[in-house]
């Protein structure tokens, strides 16, 4: 137990020694199909990966980021440096969240789902999850899955079947609210969660909740891009018992195995098209259009930054951060452990340059992209997050459920 503690102590001073290092915010650039190398025209550049220059207009200056990736790169390569990391620490025991930012049509889907030859963030997380599990023998395994779409600022649970009349309606649907306790955090119920041992069995999980989410929308692309789509892959674990799986099945001796169960929490969400969060005065007109869970992430995420600037200490910002708008939207509730520190965070976000080969005139949708890149580098300098890894010893004892689960669903390893 000792060995343990010493190396969770290790962990923590390692993640807040550079703060920045627990948010990853990166820019994806797609591919204009059909137009020429737009890099001809010179207007950007992106030759260091880390930051991308605008030459021209008002908004033309560096925007410095953890990563950028080129139209060259693949999904592959985008989950290899914006996620990877994350999600190795959450089989560690610290929450994890991925969510791709961007106009519809820049590659939000593209790059958290992908195809069958350019897997995405979603199955290469998967991927990446059971060979944890496999690296990591004197530990077993308890996964639980749960997809749930965000729309109107109602939740659906897409593990249920078809979600929505399309005008949004919860259908037959139980209205499916969020609550918190001290122990699980907030939470959304009542939610399907299954419990899944292998790969196949995840991604065939999720596959049914993409498609609940395409049946439910006559109008699919203009529901997909207003909706929030959130996977979430509860992970617990703990020690394995020496001597074998029959050991535990001896409630008192399992009461007193080594360590309790560990639980955290990857969070893998395909935000709706950030136009949609625009808050200029033609908008707000719009009313329903308007994205509420949209923009209180980007104040949340604005306001984070400006409490950052005038406190210092930890105890500040921590009662600054109770002051922050979580409870106004739906998403924010949901991700506010993210948010608010307790969570490692990823931000991918998607913009497409226009043909021309300018920024600001990309898609033609002017200033929507220089929004994306600014909403990127203040999510870069702002988030403040300071990783805390599950603790163990309070899951011990309190979690018999949890240790049951674990007893008869454990991921056998071959
Ligand atoms: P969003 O989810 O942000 O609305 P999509 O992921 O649906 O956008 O992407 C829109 C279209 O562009 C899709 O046809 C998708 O296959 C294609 N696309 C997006 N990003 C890329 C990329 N990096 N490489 C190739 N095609 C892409
Ligand atoms: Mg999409």
């Amino acid at each position: 137990a000792r060995g343990r503690a010493d190396s969770a102590a290790a962990d923590r001073n390692s993640m807040t020694k550079d703060g920045k290092g627990n948010v990853i915010v990166s820019v994806r650039i797609r591919p204009d199909v059909g137009a020429k190398d737009a890099r001809q025209e010179q207007e950007w550049d992106i030759s260091n990966k880390r930051s991308l220059v605008a030459y021209r207009g008002r908004e033309g200056g560096e925007y410095y980021y953890d990563n950028v990736f080129d139209t060259q790169d693949n999904n592959a390569r985008v989950y290899d440096a914006a996620a990877k990391r994350l999600v190795r620490r959450v089989m560690e025991g610290y929450h994890g969240t991925v969510f791709a930012y961007g106009m519809t049509g820049t590659g939000k889907t593209f790059s958290m789902q992908g195809t069958a030859t350019n897997p995405g963030v979603i199955p290469l997380a998967i991927t990446d999850i059971f060979s944890y599990i496999r690296e990591t023998p004197h530990r077993e395994f308890l996964l639980r899955v749960s997809y749930l779409e965000i729309y109107n600022e109602k939740i659906h649970d897409l593990l249920v079947g078809p979600v929505a009349t399309p005008n949004g309606a919860p259908g037959a649907q139980e209205e499916i609210k969020l609550r918190e306790d001290s122990k699980r955090g907030v939470y959304a119920t009542p939610l399907k969660e299954e419990i899944v041992q292998s790969p196949t069995q995840l991604l065939r999980v999720i596959a049914r909740g993409d498609n609940a989410r395409r049946v439910a929308g006559t109008q699919f692309n203009a529901r997909s891009s207003r909706s929030h789509a959130v996977v979430q892959i509860v992970v617990e674990s703990r020690e394995r018992v020496p001597g074998g799986s029959g050991t535990l099945k001896d409630p008192k001796r399992s009461a007193i195995a080594p360590g309790g169960v560990r639980v955290s929490t990857l969070s893998l969400i395909d935000l709706a098209g950030s136009e949609k969060a625009a808050d200029n005065k033609e908008r707000r007109t719009e009313g329903s259009h308007i994205n509420k869970s949209l923009l209180t992430l980007g104040t949340v995420i604005a306001r984070l930054s400006s409490d950052k600037e005038k406190t210092t200490s930890e105890k500040d910002k921590a009662s600054k951060e109770k002051h922050l708008p979580y409870r106004d939207s739906k998403l924010t509730r949901l991700l506010q452990p993210a948010l608010s520190g307790n969570s490692l965070v990823s931000i991918l976000c998607t913009i497409q340059i226009g043909s021309s080969g300018s920024i600001a005139t990309a898609n033609s949708h002017t200033g929507e992209t220089l929004n994306t890149l600014k909403f990127a580098s203040r999510a870069k300098n702002n988030i403040i997050s300071h990783a805390k890894k599950a603790d163990e010893s309070l899951g011990a004892g309190a979690d018999a459920g949890s240790r049951a689960l674990l007893d008869r669903y454990r991921i056998e390893i071959q």
